[in-house]
């Protein structure tokens, strides 16, 4: 039906109809300029994994409420205020976009009890919503890759799952990050640490902002991540947790550390990382840029040993991190990295509506021998000359144009012609014959 056959459509002023809709804001469209290397950088990240033999899992998108409240903490910037949390219309269910992958995964390991046979090395792409202040850098929907490996205590997973990032930034060229690592102990180290934190921020009271006043008591830990510059100075004096760290906790720490070292792994002790959510214990680390201003980590983790436990789960340790998608983009263009070729091997010149169906078919045929191949759409008035046709076929930055013209057609044949070399070369191959000379059309097989 048309527009002008809708009822409705008629009954309506016109500027109700045609009101220009946008995307929500802080979330956005990744056009196919930029999505190419979108899909380049999952492809590095899918083989990646394979090769560290993490596998992929994916979980819904919505999540009751109350997984993150618990998973994450209450008092945490992601459940206090950047939530997309609402009421499902048809059962009152309280429900949230996901803010973050690790809860939900660690909910789908639960309740699938994935972890009966031992532990699991797991990873996910996709998109997260938080509602934060949309910046260069922080989005209202925006995307994580990560991984998460559960069930196993030791930290040669620490290790194994910060060296996996390390070798993607690698595998991918990204060279402008440091990372950062700190130890938040175990809860009673944490307890005594939080008691000398309340009389060290109580003595500088005059100093807190109104966030950091009303978590004084309810979680001062979250203090320390506070990025007000104006409580800096109040914060840097704030007692170190690392001064809490007993004997075993010491242990991992340093374990984790001789095993970076060995894998010339650099990093710098940074005592007041924390992380922004509750579930971190022992090992917590960042890999940070300095090229992309306030909004310079690009990807955060930790050890979580107690969430599967709070998620209602039998309690077993876990770890694992996750990046963000746009940041590390942003970085690569930063670095100046080029954009990966989309660009098709060939663009089909046609000359007459008649050989449609036997170009589509021999279209076909080069495609499912590995050629990428764009066709010339037109018919009639809009099929266009042979000029504006290989002005079409040069736009698209192929190779070759393959002409089906009539003397082509008729000797079951198409004339190869090479466009970006200068020699405008060009040769008749029978279309009988594809498997002999499809290969020779590919740049990037
Ligand atoms: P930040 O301190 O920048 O708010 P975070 O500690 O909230 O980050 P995590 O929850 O650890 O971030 O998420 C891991 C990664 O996801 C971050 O390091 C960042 O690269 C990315 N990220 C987090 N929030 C956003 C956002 N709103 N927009 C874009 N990327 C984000
Ligand atoms: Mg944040």
């Amino acid at each position: 039906m048309t527009m002008s056959e809708t009822p409705t459509s008629q009954a309506l002023p016109k500027a109700a109809v045609y009101t220009k809709l946008n995307a929500v804001k802080g979330m956005n469209d990744v056009l196919p300029a930029e999505s190419a290397r979108w899909e380049w950088l999952e492809g590095a990240v899918r083989e990646l994994m394979s090769r560290y033999a993490y596998r992929n899992i994916r979980t819904p998108i919505v999540e009751p409420t109350a997984l993150f409240v618990r998973g994450l903490g209450e008092v945490t910037d992601i459940v206090e205020k950047e939530m997309y949390s609402f009421e499902d219309r048809l059962n009152g269910e309280a429900l949230t976009l996901r803010p973050e992958s690790t809860a939900g995964v660690v909910r789908a390991v639960v309740e699938h009890n994935l972890l009966y046979d031992g532990g699991k090395r797991l990873y996910y792409m996709g998109p997260m919503f938080r509602h934060e202040r949309p910046q260069r850098g922080r989005y209202r929907q925006f995307h994580q890759i990560g991984a998460e490996v559960l069930g196993f205590s030791g930290p040669e997973v620490d290790a194994e799952v910060i060296l996996l990032a390390h070798d993607l930034w690698q595998a991918i060229g990204l060279t402008d990050v440091r990372l950062e690592l700190n130890s938040l102990g175990q809860p009673p180290e944490r307890l005594a640490h939080r008691a000398a934190l309340i009389v060290h921020f109580e003595k500088h009271a005059e100093s807190l902002d109104e966030d950091a006043k009303r978590r004084l008591y309810t979680n001062p830990l979250r203090i320390l991540d506070s990025k007000n510059p104006a409580m800096q100075t109040v914060v840097e004096a704030a007692p170190q947790l690392l001064d809490f760290l007993g004997p075993e906790s010491l242990q991992h720490f340093n374990a984790l550390r001789s095993i970076l070292d060995a894998n010339g792994v650099a990093y710098t002790l940074n005592p007041r990382l924390v992380r922004g959510m509750d579930y971190y214990n022992l090992t917590v680390f960042e890999f940070i840029t300095d090229r992309l201003g306030a909004q310079g980590t690009v990807c955060g983790g930790g050890r979580y040993d107690y969430l599967i436990e709070q998620v209602g789960g039998k309690p077993a340790p876990a770890v694992g991190w996750a990046l963000g998608v746009e940041r590390v983009l942003a970085l690569l263009h930063e670095q100046g990295q080029a954009m990966p070729d989309a660009s098709p091997d060939a663009y089909a010149v046609i000359t007459q509506e008649q050989s449609l169906p036997m170009v589509l078919k021999a279209l076909r045929a080069l495609r499912a021998l590995g050629v990428k191949v764009q066709m010339h759409a037109g018919t009639g008035e809009s099929l266009g000359s042979m000029k504006s046709q290989f002005k079409k076929a040069d736009s698209s930055g192929a190779q070759f144009a393959l002409i089906f013209g009539p003397d082509e057609i008729a000797a079951k044949a198409v004339t190869v012609k090479s466009l970006r070399d200068g020699s405008g070369a060009q040769r008749l191959e029978s279309l009988d014959q594809m498997d002999h000379w499809a290969h020779s059309l590919q740049s990037n097989p």
